[in-house]
């Protein structure tokens, strides 16, 4: 032991020594300590024996590691942030265009092909989506929303990518109250958890996803410590699968925990998990019985017999304009081809800008004549943000619709406050944009 030997060398020397040594506690489990060793001298200044004082550190260096998993996961937030937003301008003409051609094509092959590009562009932007709420963290779009739609869609999922093996049973409460929150991220809570319960299911079993409206008293923090009384939303998803060691269970929650193989497992599903529900005002409870199956169950604070706001645009509503002059600000320029197409079509008339500065000058001209802008927001040398509030500084009024790749920005939050009356994210269909144009200009959606 070269670095015992060291320490004691060191100790006689100089009286003392400060390291890091590997140890082994009394129960046989490997320690971090940080030590220190002091001389012990007799009266007469000989050497009697070393004190040495020993502070275990495996805690702190591990959490010290995760800190440092951490602020990597963050850099690479950043980065997937930035990909995702190119993405998403590559993917945005791509959907635009394939609604155009399917309004004029009518042979069966040509249509089907159409319908698989759809659905390989729609899955992509599903991918990005998920980046997105990685990259921009846990702030999240609250909405009332009907989470109904978010376990439809869940059991949608469930059902085409589990194998066979896998019953899944769902059962709704049909009258189950709205929540406010953020319908990409319920989203992801229920899915991480079912992932888990698959996950925990090797050889098969029943999956089943329960939802129902819970009146919470006083006695709740019985259930949990972070619970308030109130009315919630319990959505509770359980297995039959191997279920929790108890001497795991208060671990399992933990950022980067897993049990699971090398590459099967991030550690971040029931972490992430938490952290969503936690900030929509809920708790995650979690119940196993060891070789019988685990049961989580997410309560979320209801909004009360709300209006609810649907996932899709409903299907067959046709809006058209009537030919009102629609300036449209983006860098892309397959955006902007496609948005003249989808625009005209629907019945406006469009002018064009390249950039927030294009936009501005061209707005100072036609001033009198323009009805509504559409920008985008990440734009070189003048930004939307900016475009913006020069505009309004014109004229106080003209509906303004922003689009952009990222779900929440700064810029996208602060432009609201300048009225910007609807956000639309890009990919978004033509229909979508007709729609959005539509609105605004009805000042349907104005942001109070
Ligand atoms: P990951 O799924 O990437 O391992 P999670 O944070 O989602 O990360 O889960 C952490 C650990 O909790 C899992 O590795 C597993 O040991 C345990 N776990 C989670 N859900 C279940 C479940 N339904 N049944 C059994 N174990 C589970």
């Amino acid at each position: 032991l070269p670095i015992l030997q060291q320490a004691r060398s060191s100790t006689m020397a100089s009286g003392e020594w400060n390291g890091e040594l590997l140890q082994r506690t009394r129960h046989g489990s490997e320690i971090l300590v940080d030590s220190r060793w002091t001389l012990i001298t007799d009266d007469t200044g000989r050497p009697r024996s070393i004190l040495s004082i020993n502070i275990d550190i495996s805690e702190k260096k591990s959490l010290q590691r995760q800190l440092i998993r951490s602020q990597r996961l963050e850099g690479l937030g950043t980065l997937a942030g930035g990909i995702a937003h190119d993405l998403n301008n590559v993917l945005t003409p791509i959907m635009m265009s394939i609604e155009g051609l399917r309004t004029r094509h009518t042979d069966p092959r040509t249509l089907k092909a159409l319908d698989t590009m759809e659905a390989g562009a729609q899955r992509g932007a599903d991918i990005i989506k998920q980046l997105l709420t990685f990259a921009r963290g846990m702030k999240g779009d609250y909405v009332t929303l009907d989470p109904r739609h978010v376990l439809k869609d869940v059991e949608r999922i469930l059902r085409s990518t589990f194998p066979k093996s896998i019953q899944c049973r769902f059962r709704i409460d049909p009258s189950l109250a709205p929540i406010s929150g953020d319908v990409t991220q319920i989203h992801q809570v229920l899915l991480n958890l079912c992932v888990n319960a698959r996950d925990a299911m090797p050889e098969g079993g029943t999956l089943s996803v329960v939802a129902d409206n819970r009146e919470l008293d006083s006695e709740c923090r019985r259930i949990n410590r972070d619970a308030k009384p109130g009315s919630y939303v319990r959505m509770e998803v359980s297995d039959t699968g191997h279920g929790i060691p108890p001497d795991i269970l208060d671990k399992i929650f933990d950022p980067f925990f897993t049990t699971k193989d090398y590459g099967k497992g991030t550690g971040l599903g029931l972490s992430t998990a938490l952290t969503i529900v936690k900030n929509h005002g809920g708790f995650l409870n979690v119940y196993s019985i060891p070789g019988h199956g685990a049961s989580f169950s997410v309560y979320v604070p209801s909004a009360g017999p709300g209006r609810t706001t649907t996932l899709s645009l409903p299907e067959a509503e046709q809006v058209r304009g009537s030919n009102e002059l629609i300036l449209v600000v983006d860098d892309e320029e397959f955006v902007r081809d496609v948005a003249l197409e989808t625009l005209e079509s629907a019945g406006y008339r469009v002018l064009l800008a390249l950039d927030g500065v294009d936009g501005l000058r061209t707005f100072l001209e036609r001033k009198s004549e323009i009805d509504a802008v559409l920008t985008d927001v990440m734009m070189p040398n003048m930004d939307g943000l900016e475009l913006v509030k020069r505009i309004r500084s014109e004229h106080q009024n003209i509906p303004i619709v922003a689009m952009s790749g990222m779900v929440a920005s700064e810029k996208l939050n602060e432009m609201k406050t300048y009225g910007v009356r609807e956000l639309l994210l890009k990919p978004f269909t033509s229909r979508g944009l007709a729609k959005s144009i539509h609105e605004a200009l009805s000042g349907k959606s104005g942001i109070s």
